[in-house]
């Protein structure tokens, strides 16, 4: 490890306003927990994360492909803001992402709490026009201001996502879902977009490759895709470093089984939210969100060889 520190896999690092030329995917962090409604501690995670990733290597035996010999991926820092107001916040990383994809890199970011996909997706759609979406969660992420007094938390991104047409048409799809609902229409707003929601139930009852081939794939393929993975989508057995855990979820096997069944489509950005490493063990879900970040980048790797 370069001088003590620890990039993000060991990699090169790099000012994010300025990439090497030809960089393939940029990894940020950011380390904002204030959209959260329960319990703060995931502006930590981009250092944990970091920490413990050194230790996965390039080669994916999975998908037979050499990561990192393929990809030029490179440790882009953190987003910068002031934390204490939440439209900087926004407006920091909508600008941090344009930067990235308008240097030809994919922006892979390290949350943080889930408020942060939004202008992600806002400044991806801007590009890419509207995406196919990946949403990996307990949670459905479509609520409003209505409890918490503020439209803007990490309950809310994809409802806004929906209204603002930063989703393309049916491409929604939401896994792991689970847990107790405000009421029974919790869901209108995903179901009024007509998009898919694999409760995890669901998963556990069927096969999760199969759901991928079968269910996902046909409303993503024809689309550029944008893969938002929540931490607390994986049941707290596996990942008990979060705010928001919800029994029932996930196993870290189909957890990254989904994103390993991503290679081949046209991914264009990703984020791994909501880690709080205070409430962590041994790591634990440090370690699997590095494990689910390493297949994100084979997923793309993968479809360059
Ligand atoms: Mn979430
Ligand atoms: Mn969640």
């Amino acid at each position: 490890l370069s001088h003590g520190q620890s990039p993000f896999f060991r990699l090169p690092t790099a000012n994010l306003h300025d990439l090497p030329s030809d960089t393939d995917v940029a990894i940020v962090g950011v380390p904002y927990d204030g959209g959260t409604t329960y319990l703060p501690g995931a502006r930590f995670a981009p250092y944990h994360v970091r920490r413990v990733s050194a230790v996965v290597q390039s080669y994916n035996p999975c998908l037979g492909v050499d990561t990192f010999a393929v990809l030029k991926a490179v440790d882009a820092g953190n987003v910068v803001f002031p934390p204490f107001q939440a439209e900087l916040v926004r407006a920091a990383i909508f600008e941090a992402t344009t930067s990235l994809v308008s240097q030809g890199a994919i922006p892979f970011f390290v949350g943080g709490d889930h408020s942060i996909t939004l202008p992600i997706l806002r400044a991806l759609a801007k590009v890419h026009g509207p995406l196919g979406v990946v949403h990996v969660d307990a949670h459905l992420d479509t609520s409003t201001g209505a409890i918490w007094g503020n439209d803007f938390h990490h309950g809310t991104p994809f409802r806004h996502a929906l209204a603002e047409g930063l989703i393309a048409d049916r491409g929604l799809v939401q896994l792991g879902i689970r847990g107790a609902w405000g009421s029974r229409d919790e869901d209108a707003p995903s179901q009024g977009a007509d998009a898919l929601i694999v409760r995890a139930d669901a998963i556990h009852e069927g096969s999760i490759s199969q759901i991928m081939r079968e269910q996902v794939w046909p409303r993503l393929e024809k689309h550029p895709v944008y893969l938002s993975f929540d931490i607390d989508g994986v049941d707290p057995a596996f990942a008990p470093g979060t705010g928001t855990p919800v029994p029932g979820g996930l196993t870290s096997h189909q957890a990254l089984t989904i994103v390993r069944a991503l290679a081949g489509l046209d991914i264009v950005g990703a984020d791994l939210v909501e880690v709080s490493p205070a409430q962590d063990h041994a790591d634990m879900s440090c370690h699997l969100a590095s494990a689910v970040l390493f297949e994100a980048a084979s997923a793309i790797a993968k479809g360059r060889i």
